[in-house]
């Protein structure tokens, strides 16, 4: 009897959690702006505070980053969910840096988006992306190797298990971005986004947006860009 009672708490309670998400996921589907960072209906949605992410995403690594402790592993959270603003910011800090080392805006664009995406576009906007690190200041790097490896061994070993997988694979025959060591995505939701990102019309939303350097942005331009960039991704999570 006591045992019937627990697989039916066990079966209410991954009930409710398949609800939430369903929830969450029509939310963000009716809502374009939520996937490209511009809108403020995703606020509830977010969990944290010193970093923000989808509430399930947020449990999951706070799971993963407890349980890697445990093991000596230190998990950092460098970057997570991003607005478009944000995005933006950082896009327009690079774009000067470049523009004033004597770069055209199409080789800007080019150098750019070698790791950072025009803004509208980055996985970062969806609140299931993480940028993780074992060190809070990268500047540390060479003089703890062992520590990293012991990292990176436990990621590689570990880390689906929690759900995350690494976007920006080192597989040689992946265009867009170079490979990313650090950027994770939780492939539960992540991919459900994409599908309902690509029917938006991405060239048509930047034409409307005051982003550095967008005159270059023709329709041919950002078909390529998704292409190679939004769909140059770990075949997993499509
Ligand atoms: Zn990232």
């Amino acid at each position: 009897m006591q045992k019937n009672k627990r697989i039916q708490k066990a079966l209410f309670f991954s009930l409710v959690i398949t609800l939430l998400t369903s929830f969450t996921l029509l939310q963000i589907k009716t809502n374009k702006n939520i996937l490209i960072g511009k809108s403020r209906a995703i606020t509830p949605l977010l969990k944290g505070s010193t970093y923000k992410l989808q509430t399930n995403v947020y449990d999951a690594l706070e799971k993963m980053k407890k349980d890697a402790l445990k093991k000596g592993v230190k998990i950092h959270v460098i970057s997570a969910y991003r607005s478009f603003e944000h995005q933006n910011r950082i896009w327009k800090k690079k774009y000067n840096v470049f523009r004033n080392q004597g770069l055209s805006v199409k080789e800007t664009i080019k150098k750019i988006t070698e790791y950072t995406a025009i803004p509208g576009t980055s996985r970062h906007h969806w609140g299931t992306e993480v940028d993780l690190s074992n060190f809070k200041n990268s500047r540390l790097k060479n003089k703890t190797a062992t520590k990293k490896r012991k990292y990176e061994d436990w990621m590689q070993e570990n880390a689906h298990k929690y759900g995350f997988y690494l976007v920006y694979t080192n597989n040689k025959y992946r265009e867009g971005y170079k490979h990313e060591s650090w950027h994770y995505s939780y492939r539960a939701i992540s991919k459900f986004l994409l599908i309902e990102y690509l029917k938006l019309d991405i060239a048509k939303v930047l034409k409307t947006e005051n982003i550095a350097g967008s005159t270059i942005f023709t329709k041919k331009y950002i078909e390529k860009y998704i292409e190679e960039h939004v769909l140059g991704i770990n075949d997993y999570l499509f």
